[in-house]
């Protein structure tokens, strides 16, 4: 095993993301800043398949991965875990071959065929949001090196993928829901697909190597990012992340951010007790300035997405 500070093998590098060997037949593509594949993609030869961990945002990224499976002599891939419904996870579902199962929950499978289309009629406003975003990149004034600038930079090819609703884009849906765990085994490595109940959507699926201790964590986990709570279950996501944290994975892969190990599980679970926190204290009052009156705590600050900070505020907010 290698260690969480950079020792992993990088085996490639595109624009996009970097795919490392965390161990011997099991990889991790992080997404790089700018890049369009916005979501982290685990990666697992099996011995006679392979099995992909979500599927990134863009179909040409995830093609990229097709590429190196076949470069690097994967075996064939059979399985694509879509691990909620969210797009950044499941756009480049349309790049695999069609004998490729693509699992994911029942809920998730029922949340994409009620939300993606509407993502798709709503191009226009994303569109405009894209093209607001370029200007203010084209434009900036300041440093590139400023966190500002380069939050910018992150979620320009988030809105330019959404707004890709041309010939390219073809939403493919799962064709196998599963809504208990199951194990798929391979004489290389074994992987257990484990739903969560409601955390971090409605029923997300994680990936665990138990003969590795790797977890895949998808979103209920973010590194050195602020998470996404508005489409969650709070309490549901504290209890899978104690789980998680009982495992305690030597590896855990985040949905977004580097390559952590256990640790990465806890800092969540103290961000959901800092809104928490935050929202108990705001609780009864009246807002004058929505944005002013909440204060990210320090130890946030310099995370991605601060924004997403009194988004989760508010959720709570309704919730206590
Ligand atoms: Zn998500």
């Amino acid at each position: 095993m290698g260690d969480i500070f950079g020792h992993f093998r990088t085996v490639e590098s595109n624009k996009h993301f970097d795919f490392i060997e965390i161990v011997d037949g099991v990889f991790a593509c992080i997404h790089r800043l700018g890049g369009s594949a916005i979501c982290n993609v685990g990666v697992v030869n099996l011995g006679e398949e392979t099995l992909i961990f979500d599927a990134f945002m863009s179909p040409n990224v995830a093609k990229v991965l097709v590429d190196y499976c076949s470069q690097y002599n994967l075996p064939p891939i059979k399985y694509v875990i879509n691990s909620h419904w969210h797009s950044d996870h499941i756009r480049g579902n349309q790049v695999f071959s069609d004998e490729v199962e693509i699992i994911s929950t029942r809920e998730t499978l029922r949340l994409m065929e009620e939300n993606i289309p509407v993502e798709l009629n709503n191009r226009d406003e994303v569109l405009r949001h894209w093209s607001s975003l370029k200007n203010d990149v084209e434009n900036y004034a300041g440093s590139r090196e400023d966190r500002s600038y380069q939050e910018k930079i992150m979620w320009l090819p988030f809105f330019e993928e959404m707004a890709d609703t041309d010939s390219r884009f073809e939403l493919r849906y799962p064709n196998s829901v599963i809504n208990e765990t199951r194990v798929i085994s391979g004489s290389f490595h074994e992987v257990h697909l484990v739903p969560t109940g409601p955390a971090h959507t409605a029923n997300d699926l994680i990936a665990y190597i138990p003969g590795q201790n790797i977890l895949f964590a998808s979103d209920l986990v973010h590194a050195g990012m602020h998470p996404y709570f508005s489409d969650g279950d709070i309490r549901g996501l504290k209890n899978q992340l104690r789980e998680m944290i009982e495992i305690a994975p030597a590896c855990c892969l985040p949905g977004h951010g580097p390559i952590s190990d256990v640790n990465a599980i806890p800092e969540m679970v103290n961000y959901v007790e800092a809104v928490e926190k935050v929202a108990q204290n705001l609780k009864g009052k009246i807002l004058k300035n929505k944005s002013a009156d909440i204060e990210i705590p320090d130890a946030y600050r310099d995370w991605w997405f601060p924004q997403f900070f009194e988004k989760n505020v508010h959720f709570m907010l309704a919730k206590i």
